[in-house]
């Protein structure tokens, strides 16, 4: 079992990671003195997956918690559903000293975690993440949230878990593209922060050849890198918008299609190209380097392919970027494997450059 810490905030917490991982539900203060308990998740993960958590939840000592189903995927994250999850906690009689166990992917987590953050002003949640990309992101760092009309994530909280168990078994029955997902966002923090982990991503033509041993030691080290980040900026003041290579064109390809065409990783994958690209164009990222990077997200697999009439939404999406302040965005570019640079760039010539590149890239021309 790997056990990588988190300090956070005054209250440091354990991701646990392994076969087996779920049977810590007992672990450390995040049970301690708890009076009663919920389980936020989706109808699907709990047909596959239920049986097990039941079994752990009960050898926890957590009575019979009530269940809340969510919807699938962005389904989850509605504002409908976050108040179906806070009556029902309301109704199980939950209070300050209760828990929270959010059991799914991200989109779950965020989700649940965004119920833990505002019920009764914030009470004690668990991450059980089931899919990879949950493992090694969404259920580390604290950002919970859902989405509304006007944009994703744009209502949310900064609530930090008090334990995150990922456990591999859970892996088994994910779909090879929800995998690949996943390993995208291992690949980002190998391109960060660990030649370690890009060479293990690279030699085994993205994770897709690697053994559970080493699964298991990339998501621990793509957790830890995640970890070292957000200890030192939870508020994404600073070095946490590193975490963001990527996301800008990543994001507005999801926006674009209205997050039901490219998994996030998927998009987060483009993004990464993309930025290999300009940092090329723009003179930081030297030929041989950029090769490298998208070489490697080239192993990871096989991707939903680009169509030319995604460029102008993208190019919309990209103006109306979250990570905006005045008419500049923070983007994340890299001048080689582990060295990222944060450039501000004119939102406009980014969206230009962002909407191009989609329209290039699926047309075919170099
Ligand atoms: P997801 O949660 O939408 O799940 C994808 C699909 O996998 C769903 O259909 C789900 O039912 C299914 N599934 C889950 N576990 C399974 C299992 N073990 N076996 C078979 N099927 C399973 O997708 P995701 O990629 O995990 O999460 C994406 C979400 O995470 C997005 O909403 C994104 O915004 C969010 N996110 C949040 C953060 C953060 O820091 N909070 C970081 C990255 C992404």
């Amino acid at each position: 079992m790997r056990r990588v810490r988190v300090a956070v905030g005054p209250n440091p917490y354990a991701v646990l990671i392994g076969r087996g991982a779920l049977s810590h539900l007992e672990l450390g203060r995040s049970l301690k003195g708890v009076s009663s308990g919920i389980i936020v998740s989706s109808r699907e993960v709990m047909r596959l997956h239920g049986a097990a958590l039941l079994t752990a939840v009960t050898k926890a000592g957590l009575d019979r918690p009530r269940i809340v189903l969510l919807r699938d995927r962005e389904g989850a994250k509605t504002v409908l559903e976050w108040e179906r999850t806070l009556r029902a906690m309301a109704k199980a009689r939950l209070d300050r000293s209760s828990v929270v166990i959010a059991f799914g992917g991200g989109s779950l987590g965020d989700a649940a975690g965004f119920a833990a953050a505002t019920y009764m002003r914030g009470v004690r949640f668990i991450q059980i993440p089931t899919t990879l990309l949950a493992m090694v992101d969404s259920s580390v760092g604290g950002k919970t949230g859902i989405n509304i009309k006007e944009g994703k994530n744009l209502v949310g909280s900064f609530h930090q878990p008090s334990l995150v168990l990922a456990d591999l078994r859970f892996l088994r029955t994910l779909p090879a593209r929800e995998l690949q997902s996943g390993v995208y966002e291992i690949l980002k923090c190998g391109l960060l922060r660990s030649s370690g982990l890009l060479g293990l991503v690279e030699r085994t033509t993205g994770l897709r050849r690697a053994t559970e041993v080493e699964l298991a030691e990339a998501i621990a080290e793509a957790v830890r890198i995640k970890a070292r980040i957000v200890e030192r900026d939870e508020r994404e003041a600073g070095e946490r918008v590193l975490l963001n290579l990527g996301h800008t064109l990543g994001h507005a390809l999801e926006a674009a299609t209205s997050y039901g065409r490219f998994t996030h990783g998927e998009a987060v994958g483009y993004g990464m190209d993309f930025v290999a690209d300009l940092g090329q164009r723009l003179g930081l990222t030297p030929e041989s380097a950029a090769r490298r990077i998208r070489n490697a997200i080239r192993a990871v697999g096989p991707r939903t392919p680009l169509r030319a009439g995604m460029a102008a939404g993208v190019r919309r999406a990209v103006m109306s970027d979250k990570k905006r302040g005045g008419a500049g965005i923070r983007e994340i570019l890299l001048a080689g494997p582990q060295s990222p640079v944060v450039r501000r760039m004119e939102a406009r010539a980014l969206a230009a450059e962002a909407g191009e590149w989609v329209r290039r890239k699926s047309t075919g021309r170099p």
